[in-house]
């Protein structure tokens, strides 16, 4: 019996669903992992994967980084958590700052979770409104503001996505289309309680569906016109789609924006920052409460630290080379699929990227609803089985990663195009 099925067993004993993440779950049993380097991954079996899950996008400079290995196991030797300040927090916190212009003061935290809650906390203190308005299909985090889902009133009231969230909560989240500004503008015409609107510039959560033209531009402009706060969840974009993330790429200013994911370069660390005249409401100087244990444990910051001043000294060779080798590959596939006639989108942008078996182009969840699951299911297995580990669903983003070769990607093209012939069956 290969080990990861008996992992897999012992693990469902003791672990709901024998996972701590649930996308992790697939069928029959998912692989368990022995080790990761570079731009690959290896199961307890030895068999050896690509990866492009990437941490949900956090490994951008790839596995054991030797520039982050190297500042972390210096760290490990000085002690692992102070809960007191250190010079190291404030080195993060300057550089920070100096990528995302729309940040004055910034706040360390442990996940993107942490992050938008305490985001959308701030936006609520600052304007002593109630409501928060998301678009439909982002996701922000597992807390009860965001776990929500459109309900079918006119109003576009929010209903708990889960069970054990309440419809008291979620009904205060406004759950709005991705790409239409129209509808934005619409809400707040009627709508005067509004604390903030809560966006991923690029939506890599619901597999990827990059903004359209002029929607970031158009919804920057409408919620300032109606001052009310702008806030860019961008816990995959930064630091992936530039060193400013995505409001440098396409040149917008919110007023709040979160980190997590590429910051740490697969150590656990998110932030939340902006406008000084809001961040200083957190407490204690201010009155909006957040707090944590591990917030800018000297580890986490040490890899952030290394993880920022590498992104940024390679930054004129890491992001345009990414940007192309995410398109030749996207394009690539796509041609594939095309030869195979099999009926499919594939939206890309930066490093990320994602194929979608549906007609219609895909620029929202509804659209992306539309796309063969199935079908993806059966890509994700085949792309399994030629060496290529990807996250196992449609609703989830390729991530490229400074380690992967170019000999990488033709065996990447290469699996790609032995799982689309099985897709098509
Ligand atoms: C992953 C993610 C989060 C949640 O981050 P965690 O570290 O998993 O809590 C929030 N927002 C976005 C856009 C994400 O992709």
């Amino acid at each position: 019996m290969p080990s990861s099925k008996k992992l897999f067993l012992r693990a469902k004993k003791v672990i709901p669903s024998g996972i701590n993440s649930p996308v992790r779950r697939y069928d029959p049993y998912p692989f368990f992992v022995k080790n990761a380097q570079g731009s690959a991954i290896w199961d307890v079996d030895g068999k050896k994967y690509l990866d492009f899950c990437n941490g949900y996008g956090a490994l951008l400079l790839g596995h054991q980084r030797k520039e982050v290995i190297s500042s972390v196991s210096s760290q490990l030797k000085k002690g692992t958590l102070y809960c007191a300040p250190t010079e190291l927090e404030v080195e993060l916190a300057e550089l920070i700052n100096k990528n995302y212009q729309s940040m004055d003061k910034v706040r360390l935290v442990n996940t993107g979770s942490e992050a938008t809650m305490t985001a959308i906390r701030l936006a609520r203190g600052f304007t002593k409104k109630k409501k928060i308005i998301k678009f439909e299909g982002c996701y922000h985090g597992a807390h009860d503001s965001v776990l929500v889902k459109a309900g079918s009133g006119a109003a576009h009231q929010g209903i708990a996505f889960s069970e054990g969230g309440l419809d008291e909560i979620a009904k205060q989240t406004l759950v709005i289309q991705y790409n239409n500004s129209q509808e934005l503008d619409h809400i707040l015409q009627k709508q005067k309680d509004i604390a903030g609107v809560i966006i991923e510039p690029v939506l890599a959560n619901m597999g990827l569906i990059p903004p359209q033209k002029k929607f970031l531009y158009d919804i920057r402009k409408i919620t300032r016109d109606h001052d009310i706060p702008l806030i860019f969840d961008e816990v995959i974009t930064g630091y992936r789609m530039s060193p400013g993330g995505a409001q440098q790429y396409f040149s917008i200013k919110p007023d709040i924006t979160t980190l997590g994911k590429a910051l740490g370069n697969g150590f656990v660390i998110a932030a939340v920052g902006g406008k000084a005249e809001i961040m200083d409401m957190l407490s204690p100087q201010g009155k909006v409460y957040q707090a944590s244990t591990y917030a800018g444990n000297p580890v986490s910051v040490a890899a952030a630290i290394s993880s920022v001043k590498t992104l940024n000294r390679h930054k004129n060779r890491i992001y345009p080379k990414l940007e192309v080798c995410c398109a030749i590959l996207a394009r690539t596939i796509g041609d594939l699929a095309k030869d195979l006639k099999i009926p499919h989108q594939i939206n890309f942008i930066s490093s990320m990227f994602q194929i979608f078996f549906t007609e219609k182009p895909v620029t929202d969840y509804r659209t992306a609803k539309r796309a063969d699951a199935k079908k993806f299911k059966k890509l994700f297995k085949a792309l399994l089985k030629n060496g290529i580990f990807i996250a196992p669903s449609q609703f989830e983003t390729v991530f490229l990663s400074d380690a992967h070769t170019i000999p990488d990607l033709q065996k990447t093209i290469d699996a790609y195009h032995k799982s689309l012939k099985v897709v098509k069956g």
